[in-house]
């Protein structure tokens, strides 16, 4: 089956998620700065969702039933949804914030963000992102489309939640959702950084020039498969016009007025293991 993440690679994202502070903090940080001080802004919970189908399937996925309860639970709430569009003209200086914004996210780009999360998004006025991984909606759906329980989105169906003006697309990359060799879309260790970074680009641009193709638009929000961040992706990300990039590090944001806030932003992995009440208690009282 298509999909992504394991029980058994928990130990593995503990590693990463200490691995990944440290790089976020060494590298991606604004300014540059080991602050222990918290900078003044508003605090973003982000939260990250793979498959909304039987959670018995893998640890990644959540029943469309919990996601229900999930979002009448930030309606209840007082928590508003928001777009990586609104954040970054926030960053700008050029758009507001509501009072308690909260970041819906969709990683691998499942058929059922459409069939299921998408009337439930409706239904509660919410919007979200969801980031593809190119060669799977452009070759593996089109041969097995729409089964809920684990068909990808086809081109047609990315374009439908496009027109929904509820979903952002972004990019999982074209083809480096892998944790074998390569970690996700990260160097290699030993791998020289010119050649690294013109592999990035071109697996990006594979993803942008396609989708600009079939729905007439590119992605600005990039997933790191896996949470695998590497310094050396940063600055090609940022030439290929990617204003957010979400990694898999469980911690609270701030945004600010600064754009660079959006580059490493953190996420909470939404699996089956907790309650609706016990996820979001334990996830919005961090922020
Ligand atoms: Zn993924």
């Amino acid at each position: 089956m298509y999909c992504c993440c394991h029980p058994k690679r928990l130990w593995i994202w503990l590693l990463l998620d200490a691995a990944a502070l440290v790089l976020w903090v060494l590298l991606l940080a604004p300014h540059g700065a080991a602050a222990e001080t918290v900078p003044e802004g508003v605090p973003l919970p982000v939260i990250m969702y793979h498959s909304l189908t039987d959670p018995s399937r893998a640890a990644s996925q959540l029943s469309p039933a919990a996601f229900a309860d999930d979002l009448a639970y930030l309606e209840a709430h007082g928590y508003e949804t928001v777009s990586a569009a609104q954040l970054a003209a926030y960053t700008r200086g050029t758009g507001d914030l509501p009072e308690k914004p909260i970041l819906l996210t969709f990683d691998d780009g499942f058929y059922n963000n459409l069939s299921d999360a998408l009337p439930l998004l409706e239904a509660h006025d919410m919007c979200a992102v969801v980031s593809i991984v190119g060669r799977y909606t452009d070759e593996i759906a089109p041969a097995d489309p729409h089964v809920p329980a684990y068909s990808y989105l086809t081109w047609e169906d990315v374009a439908a939640l496009l027109a929904s003006g509820r979903i952002e697309i972004g990019s999982h990359t074209w083809d480096l959702h892998e944790n074998g060799a390569r970690p996700g879309c990260a160097i290699c260790p030993g791998e020289d950084a010119d050649t690294y970074q013109q592999m990035l680009r071109d697996d990006l641009g594979r993803l942008q020039t396609r989708m600009q193709e079939m729905c007439g638009t590119v992605p600005t929000v990039f997933a790191y498969p896996y949470g695998f961040v590497c310094p050396e992706s940063v600055p090609v990300l940022r030439e290929m016009g990617f204003t957010c990039t979400l990694t898999c590090l469980e911690r609270p944001n701030v945004i600010t007025r600064d754009p660079d806030c959006l580059l490493g932003l953190f996420r909470y992995d939404r699996t089956p293991d907790e309650s609706t009440e016990a996820f979001f208690s334990r996830v919005l009282a961090a922020d």
